[in-house]
């Protein structure tokens, strides 16, 4: 990690108010969650196809529901690391407006962070497609513990992460909020994503559109970093930690 460049951030953040932070896998692989994209990242061991859409699910959920019990073992036992306490006291000093997140580990929240916008759903609860009903996570993980998928309490079909499968349109409430604060923002900083995945991938658009300025957190590359001011290819949880310190 270069400490120049931290500082650089740390100036830009500083100066461009206000801050909006946008996250994707990456901040939470510190945090032992594998990513997406990455060699070691969940798509090269499961065909998305297979078990991240929604006509997957509709096809047979109780196959996608083998590749979420394995996912949620992992994320509930997984705590907030570095990045995502640091977002939390870069956010309760008033240097950070809010964060954006593509993640449905729930870490920001757990981390203190109070105003995080989660456009891709999150694993605190599931709910039933036929009949509305909505399951917390805590019924969930003790359901699976007895069942390989579970199922509705009130009619038995089986129940759907709360989280936004390929295929499905994200919450329109989310996604609305994630442009309105990445137009306002005077600095977006992304981290941890690789911004492949629409619409997200646009938010970045909409702050460079609206003048305001870019910078990326990110181990390899983004389309987008030629058009940021400052790229750091490095850890997520370093850098912020870093950056949390720059800023006192
Ligand atoms: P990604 O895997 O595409 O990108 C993660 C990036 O973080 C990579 O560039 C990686 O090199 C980098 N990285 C990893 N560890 C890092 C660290 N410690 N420090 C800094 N950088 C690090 O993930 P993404 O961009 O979040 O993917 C987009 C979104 O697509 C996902 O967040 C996910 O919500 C969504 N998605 C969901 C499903 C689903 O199952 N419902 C399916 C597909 C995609």
């Amino acid at each position: 990690m270069s400490n120049t460049r931290v500082a650089r951030l740390g100036e830009l953040i500083r100066t461009h108010h206000p801050c909006v932070v946008l996250t994707g896998a990456g901040i939470s692989t510190e945090s032992g969650i594998p990513d997406f994209r990455s060699p070691t990242g969940i798509w090269a061991q499961y065909d998305p196809m297979e078990y991240a859409t929604i006509s997957a699910f509709r096809r047979d959920p109780v196959k996608v529901w083998e590749f979420y019990a394995l996912r949620f073992e992992v994320l509930t036992r997984a705590q907030p690391n570095a990045g995502h306490l640091a977002l939390a006291e870069l956010e309760r000093r008033g240097l950070v407006r809010a964060v954006v997140t593509q993640n449905i580990d729930a870490l920001h929240d757990r981390a203190g962070s109070q105003d995080v916008v989660e456009v891709h759903g999150s694993i605190r609860s599931a709910s039933c497609l036929a009949c509305g009903t909505r399951v917390p996570l805590e019924d969930v993980v003790a359901a699976l513990e007895s069942t390989p998928a579970p199922p509705c309490p009130q009619c038995g079909e089986i129940l759907k992460p709360d989280v936004v499968m390929f295929g499905e349109l994200l919450p329109v409430d989310a996604i609305d909020r994630a442009s309105a604060l990445a137009r306002e923002a005077g600095v977006l900083l992304v981290v941890g994503s690789t911004l492949e995945v629409y619409p997200v991938a646009a938010v970045p658009e909409e702050t460079l559109a609206a003048g305001g300025s870019l910078a990326i957190v990110n181990r390899g590359s983004t389309p987008y970093d030629r058009r940021a001011v400052i790229c750091i290819d490095g850890s997520a949880g370093e850098t912020l930690a870093g950056l949390a310190e720059a800023l006192c």
